[in-house]
């Protein structure tokens, strides 16, 4: 079996080259037995997503050893019992946080509160209380101790509590927080923005969600045009207007109730990485103000198509569309200059927040003169008969320059540059982050060999120090939410929503303590069966092996992620009819071998991978 599956590997490498015969290529496959055009099917699939972990589940598939997470709707006895033994532990382990959520759940409001619920882990299914934070560490209010690689969603750089912006903002606080003029410090602050990012002009908001908001208005204002393109498994915020999936026809939907299918229909919504969709965005580029990408999504780390930006940015440029890099997540984390900087390519907007309000809300725009001037006017001399060079839109925000807030931004800017050594805007700078980057990959490294090694279906997605934990063959099911509760029941606590982060305070001690905690907790979960082996007839079959092993990389599962993870509840169907993903043997029948037949064969393939998306988001 696994020199069958070297060879199929090797043709699907044949299949997937830009460089090869495609016609020999599909010759081959004409001559395979139905057996291995299945498995150079799966092949195909797994280098689409571009997943090595998966290539390796597959060769390991291939050998017959592969596990998968049980069906929950499988529980049993067994399983019941074990759930009912942890329930109990897990009340004497977080008493306090569980009397919390009985006591106070009618006046507080959170949409986190239902999030990810398993009728089966109910009892276990309650956020805990936190007293304190320090360090790499969170302390709840019933004694623990946790290593916290929740990484405060993607705010937490440098651990918590750090001196430097604790003492910055206690500073501010005693200068009292005046609100309507500026400081000093406002100054000081915008212009260390530029000096880091590379971008000209500096606008602060209160949140993430807003920054994105006004930055789309701004070049709506700024082209005068009306549509913008997102892409599929990004996420900008929850305002509605960057928020649409599509359907598999490519129509616009809003994503949930009280989401208006207007705001929606503004909103082209495209494949990320799909440099076929790069001719949709020229088609509309008249209509396009701007094209709006995360650059590297937090839910789909993997997918980080370099050329596909490149291109982006010169049909933006050459048609006037403003291009806007989310750098909510990336920005200061991947490197002092955010996604921008690693891959070099310079954004004509870029949105910030997260990591420079070192704890405290904030969002920010930074951006060219072309698209800032529309907040401001630009510049113009007080002393002459000079005036604001360009018309204006709306823009406010009470606390968007909040002393306290800018203190923090400041303090933590002044700390990555003290950190970051050279010139900042030069490739060369050795900017601190890229040791925090290889101790998460150490981390990673580590456990997807475990992984591997134990035939589990888990990978770990990373960038950077922003890492995902996923289970391959199941979306939240119960095994995995198990995984998390005994993790933090080993002292580690995760973000529920999936994002994870080492940050400056992580020793290495620290990330021992966590692959101990993954491995322990894992092997618990083997020893209670909540993983069973992959019966052999089940691999025979490439759809099922798909529809188990998530090998789906970003089409619609992304948007529906969001969705889930915003409680958004009952979404438009983006459902339809099936096609096959099997090749008929008619399609590839000889003397018709040419390159549209290996594109079909492609198309199939996506297809199949799109309808498998859309059956889970069913
Ligand atoms: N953009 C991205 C890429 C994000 O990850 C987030 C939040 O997670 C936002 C925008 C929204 O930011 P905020 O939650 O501060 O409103």
């Amino acid at each position: 079996m696994i020199n069958m599956s070297v060879e199929m590997n090797e043709i699907a490498d044949k299949i997937l080259s830009k460089n090869i015969d495609k016609q020999e290529a599909l010759r081959n496959f004409q001559k395979l037995s139905e057996e291995e055009k299945d498995l150079l099917t799966s092949q195909l699939k797994v280098k689409l997503s571009g997943d090595d972990a998966l290539k390796n589940k597959l060769s390991a598939k291939a050998a017959g050893s592969t596990l998968k997470a049980i069906d929950q709707r499988n529980l049993t006895e067994e399983h019941q019992n074990y759930i009912e033994q942890l329930n109990q532990e897990y009340e004497k382990f977080v008493p306090e946080s569980k009397k919390n959520i009985a006591k106070h759940q009618h006046y507080f409001v959170d949409q986190r509160r239902p999030f990810h619920l398993i009728k089966d882990l109910k009892k276990l299914h309650f956020q805990i209380t936190y007293q304190k934070a320090e360090g790499a560490y969170v302390y709840d209010i019933d004694g623990n101790k946790y290593v916290d690689i929740s990484g405060d969603m993607g705010v937490n750089l440098f651990g918590h509590k750090p001196e430097f912006i604790i003492n910055a903002v206690k500073d501010s606080l005693d200068q009292g927080i005046p609100l309507a003029g500026y400081s000093e410090k406002i100054f000081e602050t915008s212009k260390l923005f530029s000096e880091i990012t590379g971008h000209e002009r500096v606008l602060f908001t209160q949140s993430g969600t807003e920054a994105v908001m006004f930055a789309v208005r701004i070049a709506r204002a700024a082209t005068n045009k009306k549509k913008i393109v997102i892409f599929e498994g990004s996420y900008h915020g929850l305002s509605d207007a960057v928020t649409a999936m599509s359907d598999q026809h490519g129509r616009s939907l809003a994503m949930g109730p009280g989401m208006l299918q207007e705001f929606a229909e503004q909103i082209i919504v495209l494949e990320y990485g799909n440099m076929e969709h790069l001719d949709i965005i020229e088609a509309h580029a008249d209509e396009i103000a701007c094209v709006l990408v995360e650059p590297v999504q937090s839910r789909h780390p993997y997918i980080q198509p370099v050329e596909f930006l490149k291109e982006v940015r010169k049909l933006t440029l050459e048609k006037n569309m403003a291009l806007i890099f989310d750098e909510m997540i990336t920005g200061f984390r991947i490197s002092h200059r955010g996604a921008q900087g690693y891959f070099n390519i310079k954004a004509d907007i870029a949105t910030y927040g997260k990591i420079p309000g070192g704890g405290l809300p904030t969002g920010v725009i930074a951006g060219s003169p072309k698209y800032m001037d529309l907040v401001d006017g630009g510049t113009w001399n007080l002393d002459d008969d000079t005036m604001p060079k360009s018309k204006r839109t709306g823009m406010a925000g009470t606390h968007s320059q909040n002393p306290l807030k800018i203190a923090s931004v400041y303090a933590t800017l002044s700390e990555i540059k003290k950190r970051c050594k050279g010139d900042l805007q030069s490739d060369n700078c050795q900017y601190f982050q890229k040791e925090l980057n290889a101790k998460t990959k150490y981390l990673v490294e580590n456990l997807n060999a475990f992984f591997l090694a134990k035939n589990l279906p888990i990978t770990i997605d990373d960038f950077g120090s922003l890492f995902r934990f996923r289970f391959i063959d199941s979306y939240w099911g119960i095994t995995e939410a198990l995984f998390f509760i005994l993790l933090r029941m080993k002292g580690i606590e995760t973000n529920i929503q999936g994002n994870c982060f080492l940050t400056t305070a992580h020793t290495d001690d620290d990330i021992e303590f966590v692959i101990k905690g993954v491995k322990e907790s894992l092997e618990t979960l083997i020893a209670q069966n909540f993983f069973c082996e992959v019966e052999q007839e089940e691999q025979n079959n490439t759809q099922s092996f798909a529809t188990e092993h998530h090998l789906a990389p970003s089409k619609n599962v992304a948007t529906l992620d969001n969705l889930r993870q915003n409680n958004f509840g009952q979404s438009a169907s983006v459902g339809g009819q099936k096609e096959s993903g099997q090749l008929e043997s008619s399609q590839v029948s000889s003397g018709q071998v040419n390159n549209e037949q290996i594109e079909k064969l492609m198309n199939l393939i996506k297809a199949d991978l799109q309808n498998f998306q859309e059956e889970q988001g069913n």
